[in-house]
């Protein structure tokens, strides 16, 4: 559905995007995850033909970017990370908008516009101007837009940031539906919770480079030297110690949860418990866990995916 080969874009000296290659197989929901910064955007901006590349070569649907670009955006649905939608027109005029843009017309623009606007769950506040929403609204409108014209690749960059959480479910529980009745969905994050609950493959990106990608299982398998012990502890926590001990490669606090990430099954464990008991610290709560995508992100890095 989607093949990029090697994106470059630079800003002046500063290399947004540097190389980058993937590809989305039909039916499939791929995610880019990476922190701010790490060139999400530009990416998303050089595939939907918002932005000019520097080099390399994309494909939608087997047609080249370069040589179709009209035909290419037929096939896409476009949810930009700033709200696209116009505060002064009504849920309905907004997206009737867009799916006049992409070519609907009539009857068949007016069934579109309706079905598009219960999916998101915004009909019964068709006649109501944007401006009048909460941001968790706007956003499902904007999502609305993109999606009116039925694209076979629907396009999110970061749909989720700054709204309550039930919207954000909401927003989740329709890329799923989506998906379910067959759409194709690339979808930016830097929430490592959402990359992992929805997406089929994902990219791990950071400095504008994919350093990682796969299913969880095969990102997984790229840090399995390593395991991952998570302690609640109370009392004096004698961090430099800690991140002495043999084999401990890094310590990443998570929700006041001492997260250890530890090369090689050795005796780490026993040795971490041997110094907070030394430094009489409390352990309320421990863990060995698997590794999740922060971990993975933290491993293959060195930074935190929140940072
Ligand atoms: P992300 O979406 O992952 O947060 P971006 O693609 O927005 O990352 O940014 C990647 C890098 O490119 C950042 O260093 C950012 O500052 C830079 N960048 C993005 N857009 C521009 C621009 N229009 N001009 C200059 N630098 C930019």
């Amino acid at each position: 559905m989607l093949q990029t080969s090697q994106l470059v874009k630079r800003y002046d000296k500063n290399l947004a995007v540097s190389s980058i290659s993937f590809s989305v197989q039909p039916g499939e929901i791929f995610g880019l995850l990476g922190p701010n910064g790490a060139g999400k955007s530009t990416t998303i901006n050089i595939i939907t033909g918002l932005i000019r590349k520097d080099e390399g070569r994309v494909l939608v649907g087997g047609a080249d970017l370069d040589k179709d670009l009209v035909k290419c955006k037929y096939m896409m649905g476009i949810v930009p990370q700033d709200l696209a939608i116009y505060s002064d027109l009504t849920a309905e005029q907004n997206v009737r908008f867009f799916g006049s843009l992409y070519g609907l017309k009539g009857g068949k623009l007016e069934e579109n516009t309706k079905e598009t606007l219960e999916f998101v769950g915004l009909y019964e506040r068709r006649k109501d101007r944007a401006k009048t929403f909460s941001g968790g609204m706007k956003r499902r409108l904007n999502i609305a837009c993109g999606l009116v014209h039925r694209p076979k690749l629907l396009i999110l960059d970061e749909p989720t940031v700054g709204i309550d959480p039930q919207s954000r479910n909401h927003i989740m529980e329709s890329i799923t539906q989506l998906n379910k009745q067959g759409m194709t969905i690339l979808y930016t994050t830097h929430y490592m919770e959402e990359a992992e609950h929805l997406c089929d493959r994902i990219a791990i990106m950071d400095m504008g480079q994919i350093v990682a990608q796969g299913t969880l299982p095969q990102l997984r398998a790229m840090v399995e030297e390593h395991w991952y012990i998570t302690m609640a502890l109370k009392g004096e926590v004698p961090m430099e110690q800690l991140r002495m001990v043999e084999g401990v490669e890094q310590i990443d606090i998570r929700d006041h949860r001492y997260r250890f990430s530890c090369k090689q099954k050795k005796n780490q464990l026993r040795d971490l418990l041997d110094l907070l008991i030394h430094h009489q610290v409390e352990i309320t709560d421990m863990d060995i866990n698997e590794p999740d995508l922060e971990d993975i992100f933290l491993t293959l890095t060195g930074k935190s995916l929140r940072d």
